[in-house]
């Protein structure tokens, strides 16, 4: 589970991030939805420990990792940009965070397999990212980050630079991955179609504040706020 409570964030005195508590029970998947600028990585930023921040605490399965450096908060990461070590196959992509933690040759193998028959690579191991169509590339850096099995997955705009239809593929096929393995997970979107197929929790960020929270039927359907019945969809 993941505990964010009372996170403020500021930049050159600027609040970018105002007073935001939530929370995402074990297994669940949340997305954050907000337009650019809604501070949506920040927060991201902020609970993965690269970014510090002005007041707040944050709490991952019961333990306060406020102050923990990033490695020592086993959390996950795949981020838009986030590149594979283009040097090494996607089987040693995705081996990497487990020969770092010095996971036996067998573990390492198992899981590596397993992660990669799950994602529809199992018959891509041998190739370098080089190699990859872009939503391999994004599918290779998901069976990365979940190797080592973290106890929270972040995922911030994964798909941003892909191309409609395999965007499309991914958000069914991330879903899936994470449900049958049962890892917690924050993904960031700017995109309401994205957030509304692929989660089971919505929070809406607005200006650094979080504006509503909810299942996406109630978002859609019960909106309390003018801004989330626009960015929603109503309006359109
Ligand atoms: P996008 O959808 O465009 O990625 P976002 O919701 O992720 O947007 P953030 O990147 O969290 O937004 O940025 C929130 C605000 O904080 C923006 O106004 C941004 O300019 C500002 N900001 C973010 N990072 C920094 C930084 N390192 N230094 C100064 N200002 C920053
Ligand atoms: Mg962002």
């Amino acid at each position: 589970s993941l505990e964010v409570s009372h996170l403020t964030k500021r930049y050159g005195g600027r609040a970018v991030v105002h007073d935001v508590s939530f929370r995402v029970d074990d297994g669940e998947l949340v997305a954050l939805l907000g337009p650019s600028g809604s501070g949506k990585s920040t927060i991201l930023r902020v609970i993965a420990g690269l970014a510090g921040a002005e007041s707040g605490r944050v709490r991952v399965d019961e333990q306060d990792v406020t102050a923990l450096p990033p490695r020592a908060r086993d959390l996950g990461f795949v981020f838009q940009n986030y590149a594979l070590f283009e040097h090494l196959t996607v089987a040693d992509n995705v081996e990497f965070a487990l020969r770092v933690r010095k996971v036996d040759r067998a573990t390492r193998q198992r899981r590596r397999d397993e992660l990669l028959e799950l994602v529809g690579l199992g018959g891509s191991a041998r190739k370098y990212p080089g190699q990859l169509s872009g939503g391999q590339r994004q599918r290779t850096a998901l069976a990365r980050a979940l190797a080592h099995q973290p106890r929270l997955l972040l995922l911030d705009e994964p798909f941003g630079a892909l191309d409609a239809r395999i965007r499309q593929d991914l958000r069914q096929g991330l879903r899936e991955v994470l449900k049958r393995i049962g890892t917690t997970a924050v993904f960031v979107t700017h995109d309401q179609e994205e957030a509304f197929s692929v989660a089971d929790r919505i929070m809406v960020l607005h200006r650094g504040r979080l504006l509503e929270q909810g299942r996406p039927q109630q978002l859609y359907r019960a909106p309390q706020t003018e801004f989330v019945a626009s960015f929603v969809g109503r309006a359109n």
